[in-house]
């Protein structure tokens, strides 16, 4: 791994955003206000393959991706192939990301879904079809639960009076637990994204704290932090590195023509495990950010 603590950086400028290359023997370290010409330093002529974090990156929190982005990817799709990672579950994809994007079929070919941390894949072939799912045994399953409940009884942690939908999921794939339910976004639209992040702001060190302590209790599976409110429980070695490999397994494209965009490529975060893979990434504030690089593949 390749200076990995550089990715723990965070910019007060909001205009400005930092590649890192590591498919060189070098660190490229381009330091890169969106608004000036040095864009022509990033060789998106050698990216295959762009691959977006879903929420945070492509969509507000749990919400409906909004018809620039829309435009902006179909747009894309014309000229890249695109793969989209999230710890979101597959009607998650569905509702909030492929429902809302309105392009012509034959450019969904190019488009490339993993649910779920890549433990799911659909690829589009007349409809969307599955092409893998990696599932957590009833067992599995028993002990995550039982672990999430010794763990809030251990910190002393308090479910909010109301929630939304349920609070512990099974995804099949993967457990996840939301602290104001699965469907506060849903229920209550931009005021659910606030009460997402203010629940962080009250909660972001006992979150970490839960994450630490079920990954003890859970040895052989893998917990991360998630999302804004969300912890994560996989099979072991399930992550966004994971997900790299299989994306460069299935659609025989080299790390190196690959580029990553997320809005969580820090310590901790859920799309930091994409740095040991070597690929080349860029982290974003959010989807208005994610909008600038698009145009910046668009532009060229
Ligand atoms: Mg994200």
């Amino acid at each position: 791994m390749i200076f990995p603590h550089l990715a723990n950086l965070q910019f007060p400028l909001k205009k400005t955003y930092v590649i890192y290359s590591k498919s060189t023997d070098f660190l490229l370290c381009l330091i890169i206000n969106m608004k000036i010409s040095n864009l022509g330093k990033i060789d998106t002529q050698k990216k295959d393959l762009i691959v977006f974090d879903l929420d945070g990156t492509l969509i507000k929190t749990k919400s409906p991706m909004d018809s620039d982005m829309s435009k902006l990817f179909s747009r894309l799709l014309a000229i890249r192939k695109v793969a989209v990672i999230g710890g979101g579950k597959y009607q998650v994809f569905q509702d909030l990301f492929l429902k809302r994007l309105k392009c012509p079929k034959l450019l969904l070919k190019k488009l490339f879904i993993f649910p779920t941390t890549s433990t799911l894949f659909y690829r589009f072939s007349n409809g969307w079809k599955k092409v893998y799912s990696i599932e957590l045994s009833a067992r599995e399953k028993a002990d995550i639960r039982r672990a999430f409940k010794e763990t809030f009884a251990e910190v002393g942690y308090r479910h909010p009076q109301k929630t939304y939908g349920q609070i512990i999921e099974d995804r099949k794939s993967q457990v996840t637990f939301s602290a104001l339910g699965q469907e506060v976004v849903k229920v209550l639209g931009n005021r659910g994204v606030e009460l997402k992040k203010q629940w962080l702001l009250r909660n972001k060190d006992l979150k970490m704290q839960m994450t630490r302590i079920l990954q003890k209790k859970l040895p052989k599976l893998e917990v991360r932090a998630a999302g804004v409110t969300s912890i994560d429980v996989t099979k072991k070695g399930i992550d966004k590195a994971y997900g790299i490999g299989k994306i460069q397994q299935h659609l025989k494209i080299p790390v190196k023509r690959m580029l990553f965009v997320g809005d969580a490529i820090f310590e901790g975060g859920n799309d930091y495990a994409v740095v040991r893979t070597g690929v080349d990434y860029i982290k974003v504030s959010g989807p208005e950010e994610t909008k600038k690089i698009i145009k910046l593949f668009l532009n060229r």
